[in-house]
């Protein structure tokens, strides 16, 4: 057994949170029951910093999503619930990442999107145990997870970490004030990669 990774428990709050905002609590306790995870019923992480929130957990919650609700559904009710974490993440990190500064807000777009993905990489490096890369080129960003908990131990034939492709494209939408932007998960250490690797066009839609 390899070391266990964590999320803070503030970060396994708002997953939940977020699952509770799309599916109603019912929906959470069912799939809380089916991951064998009954102790969070009614009884969610505390809203602090502290490392106890195993990236095992994410992962299931992730994959009993799929054996309830079928691959599509699964995926559809990720994307809802990634959506979900962003607006009640930059509640709680957006000041403490400086995403709110007037300084900020007023960057060109191109290099907002490069700051706030490097900001936004710095949060999880810092303050949990998933580690990201973000690279860039011409057109794209690219947003590498060499230790990723939405796919945590889990096998599959395709990429699977939907969620954070919503939270992404929605931390885009929110940064740019409104606009759209192509992203997708390309590799993915579920399906025998070696990164979770989502691109991101620079450029929105329209
Ligand atoms: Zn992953």
């Amino acid at each position: 057994m390899t070391t266990a990774h964590h999320y803070p428990n503030r970060m396994g709050r708002i997953i939940l949170l977020s699952m509770e905002e799309v599916m109603g609590r019912t929906g959470v306790n069912a799939v809380l029951r089916l991951a064998s995870l009954s102790s969070l019923i009614e009884n969610y992480p505390p809203d602090d910093t502290v490392l106890s929130f195993p990236f095992l957990t994410v992962s299931s919650l992730g994959e009993t999503l799929e054996q309830i609700y079928g691959p599509h559904g699964g995926r559809g009710l990720a994307l809802r619930i990634g959506r979900a974490c962003f607006n009640y993440g930059v509640r709680q990190y957006g000041t403490q990442l400086g995403l709110t500064e007037m300084a900020f807000r007023l960057l060109p777009l191109p290099l907002k999107l490069n700051a706030g993905a490097k900001a936004f990489a710095e949060l999880f490096n810092n303050f949990t145990d998933q580690r990201v890369r973000v690279e860039e080129d011409d057109t794209q960003l690219f947003w590498h997870i060499d230790r990723c908990p939405l796919c945590w131990q889990r096998h599959a034939h395709e990429p699977v970490c939907h969620l954070a492709v919503r939270l992404l494209q929605e931390a885009l939408y929110w940064l740019s004030g409104g606009k759209v932007f192509n992203v997708e998960e390309k590799t993915c250490i579920a399906a025998g990669d070696q990164t979770c690797t989502i691109a991101i066009d620079k450029s929105p839609f329209l």
